[in-house]
């Protein structure tokens, strides 16, 4: 029987590798879709998105890469600045880019979307759902809340990054988050 697809929102490939056979096993056909206007510099952003690629690939998942949508970021979440990261930035950061999910998952006739990241132990659940459910709201596709960190869904992600060789970056993303103390230079 032909299974429904999830479009699920990658913010990388190490945070992916969990959630994506997670949603495969719970009877989903997952579709990757990249789409990071918060991630600073480019090529950094070239780099996660070559990852992301080498997971597609090498599970058999489709991918959609969307490098659209930086002027939005700024004007939405970059304009907050500065800030220790958890806090009105990084929910309109959720906001930006699972808005742009649910509106891709709209436009492809895909029922339900999803993100990879509550994958994170640095992201609070309840803000990336409450993003998801606005954004479903606004497009009408179903926003699936997995909190893909829990029952072991970070230690098994990072697992299956490390079988497949994919790089793990050491910052979440944005310019203001290069700054995350403890972080390498
Ligand atoms: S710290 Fe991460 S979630 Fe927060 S605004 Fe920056 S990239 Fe987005």
């Amino acid at each position: 029987m032909k299974r429904p697809k999830a479009l699920l929102h990658v913010c990388c490939a190490p945070c992916a590798a969990g959630p994506s056979k997670s949603l495969a096993d719970a009877g989903w056909e997952p579709v990757l879709f990249f789409h990071n206007p918060n991630i600073h510099p480019d090529s950094e952003l070239e780099m996660r998105r070559v990852e992301v690629d080498k997971l597609a690939k090498a599970r058999g998942f489709g991918l959609i890469s969307d490098s659209s949508g930086k002027d939005e970021w700024e004007r939405t979440a970059g304009v907050l600045g500065p800030g220790s990261e958890g806090g009105a930035r990084c929910r309109a950061c959720f906001g930006q880019r699972l808005g742009r999910a649910a509106f891709k998952a709209a436009e492809l006739g895909i029922p339900a979307f999803t993100t990879t990241l509550t994958a994170s132990p640095h992201k609070n659940a309840m803000m990336v759902f409450d993003a998801g459910r606005e954004a479903a709201l606004e497009w009408g596709a179903a926003f699936l809340e997995y909190d893909f960190k829990k029952r072991g869904g970070f230690g098994e992600s990072a697992r299956l990054s490390r079988e497949l060789g994919l790089s793990r970056q050491d910052y979440c993303g944005c310019r203001f988050s290069m700054d995350r103390p403890g972080r390498k230079k």
